[in-house]
Order: structure tokens, then sequence, then C-alpha cells
């Protein structure tokens, strides 16, 4: 497993440029776009730029930069609008959670209201 970059990974492909996406925010560590499929209102994708499979390759030394991206999404939130109203952070997890991209991500869904248990 390449850790560092997945030549065929989809999100590497989009962070890397070679596949377009609608950017709302990139530094050096994080990607955030828009949902090609969104399934609410304010539908955000937001990826490291380390190209990590799923939430059980996170080590320790991740701990920094994913602070920082559920950070950004909590602003990002903010500046859609979404954030009094309420909205969902969504980490899928291998087979049984659907995860159908294998490059982590974080999902930020808002603008509507969302049921719970989760389907
Ligand atoms: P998962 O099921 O892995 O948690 O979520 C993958 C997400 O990636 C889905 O919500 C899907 O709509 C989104 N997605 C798949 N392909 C693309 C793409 O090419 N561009 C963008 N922006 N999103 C994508
Ligand atoms: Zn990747």
């Amino acid at each position: 497993m390449n850790l560092i970059m997945g030549s065929d990974c989809l999100f590497c492909r989009i962070i890397n440029k070679e596949i377009p996406a609608d950017i709302v925010y990139e530094d050096d560590d994080m990607l955030v776009f828009k949902d090609i499929d969104p399934q609410a209102d304010v539908h955000l994708l937001a990826v490291p730029k380390k190209h990590i499979p799923t939430l059980n390759d996170v080590s320790s030394e991740d701990d920094r930069m994913l602070g920082a991206i559920i950070r950004k999404l909590g602003d990002l939130a903010r500046q859609a609008g979404i954030a009094e109203g309420g909205y969902r952070l969504v980490v899928n997890c291998n087979r049984n959670a659907g995860q159908e991209v294998f490059h982590l991500h974080y999902h930020l869904l808002g603008g509507r209201k969302f049921s719970w248990p989760p389907g």
C-alpha cells in the first residue's frame, strides 16, 4: 500500500488536479471540494493530501493534520450558513459503512434535517 500517493486513487487524482473538482478550500495538508452527487444542500468532502485509505489506517503522526481538518470544517459550516441550524460530519469506514472511495474523507452535510439512527 502506498501511503504517499495512490496513482489509481480518485481523490489523489483530484488532489493532483488530474481530475477537476469544485474546490472550496486548499492548504498544504488538505483539500475540500463539493461532492459530485450531493445528498444535501451543502455536501462537502474534506480529504487529507496524504493518501490514507481508511480511518483504520490513521496514526498518531496524523493527529495535528486531522484536527486541523475538523476545525476547518467548522469554519466552512459557518461560512455556508449551516452552523446554527446544524449539520452532520460523517466518515464511512469499509464495507459495512458503504465506503466507496478508499482515501480517507469527511463528509460535511447540511441544509436539511437528518434522521437518526442513520440508515
Ligand atoms: P464514500 O461512500 O466513500 O464515503 O463517499 C464517496 C463520495 O465521493 C460519494 O459521496 C460520491 O458522491 C463522491 N464522489 C465519487 N466520485 C467523485 C468525483 O469524481 N468527484 C467528486 N467531487 N465526488 C465524488
Ligand atoms: Zn488517495
